[in-house]
């Protein structure tokens, strides 16, 4: 899904750059409601690189930080156009409109992608991390990227979304892999439909 690792800090600050890996599903911080961010300072900017940096590591196109282990009302995204990585802060979804089907997948389950319809469109505010309000009209993956990161928020995860044979294909596929060698797969990647059948990757 990445093809560019060209990311380097762009500022300089007292903080080392934190090193993280992604929570997957069960762990408890998914499931909790982060915290407003109330202070915008040089260690909200490296927790930011040190997401960037996760999220490129993984890769994915957007990193929440509930998924760091951080219950923080912050994400980051890189769609891989000319603007490079954005964080979102305090991010808010204020107008949805129309509908759109698209597999989606989520770091914190990984392998495992599903057919879920949302919204097609959304306005997105929030603030960057200089503090300047951001105002984002996106449609598509963008849109679906900051619906889905903003969930994380939330302590929301994807299946929340999905119809109940799919919810339970997808259970069922997420023990079977835990139980298999103790921690999620990353490889065999299936999607499962609204129905719940599974289709190899
Ligand atoms: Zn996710």
């Amino acid at each position: 899904m990445r093809g560019s690792y060209s990311y380097r800090p762009r500022r300089r600050y007292p903080f080392a750059v934190p090193t993280f890996t992604i929570r997957t599903y069960g762990d408890p911080v998914l499931r909790q409601r982060a915290a407003e961010v109330t202070e915008l300072d040089g260690s909200l900017v490296a927790l930011a690189d040190g997401m960037v940096e996760a999220m490129y590591a993984a890769p994915g196109l957007g990193v929440a930080a509930p998924q760091v282990g951080v219950s923080k009302r912050l994400f980051v995204y890189d769609l891989d156009d000319d603007e490079g990585p954005r964080a979102i802060v305090n991010p808010s979804i204020s107008e949805s409109d129309g509908e759109w089907t698209y597999d989606e997948g989520c770091l914190s389950v990984p392998g495992v992608y599903f057919t879920i319809v949302r919204p097609r469109s959304v306005l997105l505010a929030g603030w960057d991390l200089d503090g300047g309000e951001v105002r984002i009209e996106a449609s598509g993956l963008p849109a679906r990227l900051f619906q889905h990161e903003l969930d994380h928020l939330d302590g929301t995860l994807l299946l929340e979304h999905l119809e109940a044979p799919q919810r339970k294909a997808g259970l069922r596929i997420l023990r079977e892999r835990q139980l298999a060698d103790g921690s999620p797969a990353r490889t065999d990647s299936v999607t499962i439909d609204a129905a719940g059948n599974a289709v190899d990757r």
